[in-house]
């Protein structure tokens, strides 16, 4: 029996490993997709200001000579395949069409937790979980969000390496004060009086220092040192809120608690 019991153990570290790298590489290419929608937009504008120049060249030449009206039209072909590379670029990293379908958010919380168990264990942290009751279901694409979760959660328990203890929060709340992410206006992630669906996960940990809370979320900062954080857990998880339209903020004191507050949308976006 005890070589059955470590036969099973072996498969589910096998299964985990898997998991790990399986996440890492995702993290790799959604940080290249922001990279390269960056350096893409970088480069268009440039482009467009070129092709008014050359226009405007052709529009004051007229009559054109036939060699000069030659050259406008090559760099004009170039521009236009310059142009059409980067299109493709974007395309390419513009994140694709999640399927998204209704999810319960306490057995996502749950899977997350499985996934980072053994880390829980061999770190002594204690999971306290405060979950309302009766919690309508989310519309999100189950995968992208326990990602989210496992970044959330590896986060907290790095910030933890003495021991301590993790608060998993989930409750409906209606927003009715104005944030960055909560207003009147039509673009506006939250309208006022929304009511919402609220996970918190807060740590005992190290927390954040002041000129650090406004670089959480950029692509590779990382305070882990190298071979510990490549420092895309954050970016990462704060592009799928918003692939759900949802929120995420991070609350933190140095010394004494780092609390991330993620806001769903009830109902979910198509
Ligand atoms: P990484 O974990 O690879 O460093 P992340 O994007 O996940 O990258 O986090 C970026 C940085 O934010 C971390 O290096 C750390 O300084 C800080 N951070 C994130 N979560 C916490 C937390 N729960 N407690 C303290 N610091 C945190
Ligand atoms: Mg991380």
């Amino acid at each position: 029996e005890r070589k059955q019991k470590e036969d099973e153990l072996k498969m589910a570290y096998a299964e985990l490993h898997k998991i790990q790298a399986e996440l890492i590489e995702s993290e790799k290419l959604a940080a290249i997709g922001i990279l390269a929608s960056g350096v893409a937009h970088e480069i268009r504008n440039p482009l467009a200001v070129i092709l008014q120049g050359v226009n405007f060249l052709e529009n004051r030449l007229k009559p054109c000579p036939k060699n000069i009206s030659e050259i406008l039209n090559l760099i004009k072909d170039n521009i236009r395949r310059s142009d059409n590379t980067i299109q493709g670029i974007l395309n390419f990293s513009r994140k694709t069409e999640l399927s998204k379908q209704k999810e319960d958010i306490k057995s996502m919380i749950e899977s997350s937790l499985l996934l980072v168990q053994h880390k829980i264990k061999l770190g002594n942290i204690e999971i306290s979980r405060q979950l309302q009751a009766d919690l309508p279901e989310i519309i999100v694409n189950r995968q992208k969000i326990e990602q989210a979760l496992v970044n959330i959660l590896l986060n907290a328990i790095e910030a933890i390496p003495g021991g301590g203890k993790i608060f998993i929060r989930v409750y409906l709340k209606k927003l009715e004060e104005i944030t960055n992410v909560v207003g009147r206006r039509k673009d506006d992630l939250f309208v006022l009086g929304e009511q919402s669906l609220i996970v918190e996960i807060e740590d005992t940990g190290a927390g954040i220092s002041k000129e650090n809370t406004d670089k959480l979320f950029l692509p590779f900062f990382t305070t882990k040192g190298p071979n510990k954080g490549v420092g895309l857990g954050l970016s990462v998880t704060r592009n799928i809120m918003l692939m759900h339209r949802g929120a995420i903020e991070i609350i933190s004191q140095e010394g004494k608690f780092t609390k991330v507050v993620l806001t769903f949308k009830i109902g979910g976006v198509e």
